[in-house]
């Protein structure tokens, strides 16, 4: 199994990780549980268990971008916010999930999410 830097988006086997300082508060209850924390920059790491999160950006309807893959979808949608800020909603941004099986999934965000 492969675990995910949910800050620089790099993965890591198992043995590679390093024990999570202050679990506690690092964990929110009811999240999923992170498997260990980032050698490079130290950032909490999940594992990959099927789900990949990706953000699709077309950059003036034009070219396609792919950012990811992202550990949890909290950190693709943070993303998504930033390059929708960054690009001042000229570049259309999509989600993209790829599912255990392997089949890409797109949806667009909705208005709301954006702004809110
Ligand atoms: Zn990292």
């Amino acid at each position: 199994m492969r675990h995910l830097c949910d800050n620089c988006g790099k993965s890591f086997g198992e043995k590679k990780l390093k024990e999570i300082k202050d679990f506690l508060q690092r964990v929110e209850p009811g999240g999923i549980v992170p498997s260990g924390e980032c050698p490079e920059c130290g950032a909490l790491c999940y594992p990959v268990a099927g789900m990949r999160f990706f953000v699709l950006q077309v950059v003036g309807d034009i070219e396609p971008k792919l950012h990811g893959p992202y550990a949890s979808q909290k950190a693709r949608d943070k993303m998504a916010k930033r390059l929708r800020k960054e690009t001042a909603g000229e570049d259309g941004i999509f989600r993209l999930d790829v599912r255990a099986d392997g089949r890409p999934e797109v949806c667009a965000y909705s208005a709301g999410f954006m702004t809110g």
